[in-house]
């Protein structure tokens, strides 16, 4: 029962989750129309499966930036963010029992664990009386309001992709305004923790301070970043977004992936500008997004497994050095080195080259695709479960609408085409930066006298290669051979 601050003004609770943003945010905006108290709630889940989605590092240490901007930000608009930690229904039954709440809003989240948390605690809410508004925020479409024609869902991205075109991307829009204000709600019958209480900074080990300095995390960068690709790089997106050294891509994924920013507010803003091969590629990428939503949201089973199950006995090879060397970016060729030292300096990958080390690991390596996503999960601010789910099983042909098996990635070739200068390389593998540009892609093609002169020593001041690029690949194809992965297999559906 409420206690006996009851009043004819009961306020409303807003439940934050991945929702660090005050512009197009529904439940918020719709909750500050009210004309009552609204009382913002952030809450640490530390009880049910949903906590393993927020547990990494990197998010904790973003989540720690990104929480302060929301309470400055809603602060201004005269409200507050009450923090916790613990298990989301029991803190929210405990507010409402104190605070006299009657009704709770929030916005939707899709992924496995979310849904069956959410769905549990609505209806125990709802049990006790209490109105449930929930709305949608995270995707243009809902994952289960796109279906095909006979009613089932989609598995290849191209006719997803045509379908939501098809309904019309604007319909979503415009985004939900930034409200005027938000009522403060004043009593102190609950107590909130500080943000240091849930996101502790430093974490240890502390590789996450330096990473911090590579990111301005607030909701106001988010917009700059947009504001900046738009004007000045998205109509070249679509050739410049394979060269990881070129500044084309948005860097807008950990934004998007903390709920700092709505795919609605990104479209809704670039509408006006001209259109372009750029503009339409970058729209097709942001959808992809939504794909890898929607996936998981149909076929849940892909977070513990493969899409195809035929993948599920593949005899992997996991050896704990290599995979230590992948991890530290000690492999030996330099491109896939880049990228692994980029990820712990960043917390930021490049698609082109999160593509390249993913396909090393399970394709030259033989390593299970789920070792390198668990890492990725640790290390990328952008971490994203249903993204990263479905980038690691398109690099390793498990997924749907997956690479084909048989696509494995030459990671001298594509350093060669894609970072011919090399300077990604030389940036993030400084002991070969002597090296010219023709010799750095594969420093072991050399003899020792040839690189000497620029201050290499193989074995030594760089590791020699873990794996022979050319014998990896055949042993991957005999083995796929072997296994029977075969294209049928790979048809998709
Ligand atoms: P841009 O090129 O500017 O794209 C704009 C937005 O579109 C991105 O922010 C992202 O939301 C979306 N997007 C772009 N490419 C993809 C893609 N291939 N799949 C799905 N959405 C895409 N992305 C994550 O957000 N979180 C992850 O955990 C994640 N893990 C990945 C793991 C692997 C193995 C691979 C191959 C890709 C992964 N991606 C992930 C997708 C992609 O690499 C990043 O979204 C992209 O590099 C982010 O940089 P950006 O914002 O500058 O991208």
């Amino acid at each position: 029962m409420p206690s006996s601050s009851v009043s004819v003004t009961s306020p409303v609770i807003v439940w934050l989750r991945n929702d660090m943003r005050l512009h197009d945010n529904p439940a918020l905006y719709h909750a500050s129309k009210m004309g009552v108290p609204v009382i913002c709630v952030y809450i640490d889940d530390t009880v049910t499966p949903c906590r393993d989605y927020y547990a990494s590092g990197a998010v904790r240490v973003w989540n720690h930036h990104a929480l302060v901007d929301l309470q400055k930000n809603i602060q201004q608009i005269g409200g507050n963010v009450w923090i916790f930690q613990g298990n989301p229904y029991n803190i929210l039954t405990d507010i409402i029992q104190k605070t006299g709440a009657k009704t709770v809003f929030w916005n939707r989240l899709y992924a496995p664990s979310e849904i069956a948390r959410d769905t549990a605690i609505k209806s125990s809410l709802k049990e006790s009386g209490i109105e449930v508004k929930t709305f949608s925020a995270t995707f243009l479409n809902e994952p289960h309001t796109v279906l095909n024609k006979e009613g089932g869902f989609y598995k290849v991205y191209t006719p997803y992709r045509k379908a939501v075109e098809s309904r019309g991307l604007e319909h979503a829009l415009p985004p939900c305004p930034v409200p005027d204000s938000v009522m403060a709600y004043s009593e102190s019958d609950i107590k909130s923790l500080h943000i240091s209480d849930i996101f502790p900074l430093p974490i240890h080990p502390d590789w996450a301070s330096n990473l911090v300095g590579h990111w301005d995390i607030s909701e106001s960068a988010a917009h700059k970043h947009l504001s900046s690709f738009a004007k000045n790089r998205m109509e070249h997106y679509k050739t410049g977004r394979d060269f990881p050294a070129q500044n084309y891509v948005s860097y807008l994924s950990p934004y998007l992936a903390r709920g700092m920013i709505t795919p609605h507010f990104i479209l809704n803003f670039i509408k006006n500008y001209p259109e372009s091969a750029g503009k339409t590629h970058f729209i097709s990428e942001i959808l992809w997004r939504e794909f890898s939503g929607y996936l998981l949201f149909h076929f849940p089973y892909m977070q513990q497994t493969n899409f195809r199950p035929v993948w599920d006995n593949f005899p992997w090879e996991h050896n704990e050095s290599l995979l230590k060397s992948w991890k530290t970016g000690q492999t030996g060729i330099p491109i896939i080195d880049a990228g692994m030292r980029k990820l712990r300096q960043t917390g930021y990958m490049h698609n082109r080259v999160r593509m390249l080390v993913g396909s090393f690991l399970v394709k030259h390596l033989l390593i299970n695709w789920t070792h390198g996503e668990s890492w990725f999960r640790d290390n990328l601010f952008d971490f994203d479960v249903a993204n990263n789910i479905a980038g690691w099983q398109w690099v390793a042909g498990s997924g749907a609408d997956a690479a084909p098996y048989f696509r494995i990635f030459n990671p001298i070739l594509q350093s060669k085409k894609f970072d011919g200068d090399a300077v990604y390389i030389k940036k993030y593998v400084p002991e070969l930066s002597k090296l010219p540009a023709d010799m750095i892609h594969a420093p072991f093609d050399y003899s020792d006298g040839e690189l000497i002169g620029y201050g290499v020593i193989l074995g030594k001041t760089y590791p020699k290669p873990i794996v022979d690029i050319m014998q990896g690949r055949d042993k991957a194809l005999e083995l796929y051979k072997k296994f029977n992965i075969s294209p049928q297999d790979e048809s998709g559906t």
